[in-house]
């Protein structure tokens, strides 16, 4: 029998505790008392269960499952399931608590959750990934539910993962409850648009901020540092609205055209050369890759990876906007000086809350048994995106802080007014 060593925590900048300086910061403007804020910081439930499951080899191995609700105050919890080697309990908790402020910042009925096995995905069969994700299901039988805690795809797991467990739920209740999970694939209940979902937000809140900051988009400029789901639907929708979007990037380099790229070829490009932009000839490629983010372009689009925009770069960034794709791409200690240099950074947890935006009209979908046609998900959306915007724009001036901080403000007045009103023993 083989276990896996519980792995440590990664001693780095961490962008989960800059999370928590941020609350700390927002609590502290926000007058939050020490009953409430004790509240708010603490998990309401964490749930460890051990996965023995039999490898393909005949072998059983022994996989730690992990599901962390942060907070069930607005409504049933809401957060994705990693696999991933790394995955450790701190970790979940703290991700637990990001999806209630960003499921609060854009006024969803949701309270925040995340969910992981450590595990290795990519050296694991299909067989053994099902044989996984269905015993977590029922490891979690009671804590899952549409009206209690709604998984969803993270790293490490996506619509395949979503259907077996839609479907190992629904067995042990004898029907079927799509709603119990979202990210499914679109023939078991998914919604349109959610593809798009969180890029087409970074281009709302994008559109929003540039209208506040005066930058017309029919001359803007824009750099979007990673090319996956999210950068490259928001460098397309953006190049859409009119921005000439002169660079992109993802992991094998960074590409830089000062008459713009044309965003519908370089995804053409990606598609056809796996997954890629290695050798993409639609620009020229930067020495550095990481360049990109100091380019003198007026919006920044950090959509790849957490922890980019740290005190190391950060007094070089010339963009007069950062829209946030990526969750984390900021530091903490990075905030003071964009501010300092009087940069717009809209935060993570309303910039690439479109997502989960979506995720939530899935289950409001499946709830109906009915089914929206993309172009309702995309005016719903844009909507609730649009009012989050405005909501926080309105916080930062009210308290006088960064776009940031009221973001944080925002959620956690949401979820402290809803907890008081509730009450408790
Ligand atoms: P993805 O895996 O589809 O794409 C990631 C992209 O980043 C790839 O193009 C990859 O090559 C690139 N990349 C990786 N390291 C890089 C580096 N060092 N420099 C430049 N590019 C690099 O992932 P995604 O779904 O697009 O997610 C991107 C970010 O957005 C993550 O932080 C994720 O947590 C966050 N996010 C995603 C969603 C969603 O709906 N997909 C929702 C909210 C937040």
């Amino acid at each position: 029998m083989a276990y896996i060593e519980p792995a440590p925590i990664k001693d780095r900048e961490n962008p989960l505790e800059s999370m928590m300086e941020r609350f700390n910061i927002a609590a502290e403007k926000l007058g939050l008392s020490d009953e409430v804020y004790n509240v708010l910081k603490n998990p309401a439930k964490q749930v460890i269960v051990s996965l023995p499951i039999t490898m393909d080899n005949g072998k059983i191995q022994v996989f730690e499952g992990i599901r962390v609700i942060h907070s069930n105050i607005l409504g049933p919890a809401k957060g994705g399931i990693r696999f991933a080697p790394d995955v450790h309990l701190d970790e979940v908790r703290a991700l637990a608590a990001w999806m209630t402020w960003k499921c609060a910042v854009v006024d969803i009925p949701y309270g925040g959750a995340k969910g992981g096995v450590r595990c290795n995905p990519r050296e694991m069969s299909k067989g053994e990934i099902e044989r996984l994700v269905r015993a977590y299901t029922m490891a979690m039988i009671d804590v899952f539910g549409p009206d209690k805690d709604i998984p969803a795809p993270d790293m490490g797991t996506g619509p395949r993962e979503m259907a077996w467990l839609m479907d190992e739920f629904s067995k042990a209740h004898g029907m079927t409850i799509p709603a119990v999970v979202t990210g499914k694939p679109l023939v078991l209940g998914g919604s349109l648009g959610r593809t798009e979902a969180t890029g087409r937000g970074v281009m709302v809140s994008a559109l929003a901020a540039m209208q506040k900051l005066k930058i017309n988009p029919f001359t803007a400029t824009c750099a979007v540092q990673g090319f996956g789901n999210v950068g490259s639907w928001a460098a397309r929708l953006l190049e859409e609205r009119g921005l000439k979007i002169v660079a992109i990037s993802d992991h094998t380099g960074a590409f830089y055209n000062e008459k713009g790229i044309n965003i519908v070829e370089a995804i053409a490009y990606r598609d056809s050369n796996n997954g890629t932009l290695e050798g993409f000839a639609g620009g020229e490629r930067l020495e550095n890759a990481a360049d990109l983010l100091t380019l003198k372009v007026d919006v920044l689009v950090p959509a790849a990876v957490e922890d980019v925009i740290t005190t190391a770069n950060a007094d070089q960034i010339k963009a007069k906007l950062i829209v946030e794709g990526a969750n984390g791409p900021t530091s903490a200690k990075a905030d003071a000086i964009l501010n300092e240099k009087g940069i717009m950074a809209v935060p993570d947890i309303l910039a690439n809350a479109g997502g989960v935006t979506v995720s939530y009209f899935e289950w409001v979908q499946n709830r109906l048994g009915y089914k929206w046609t993309a172009d309702r998900v995309n005016r719903r959306s844009d909507r609730i995106m649009k009012d989050a915007f405005d909501n926080v724009y309105q916080a930062s001036i009210k308290y006088d802080v960064p776009m940031r901080i009221a973001a944080y403000i925002v959620a956690i007045d949401k979820v402290a007014q809803t907890y008081t009103y509730r009450g408790g023993y």
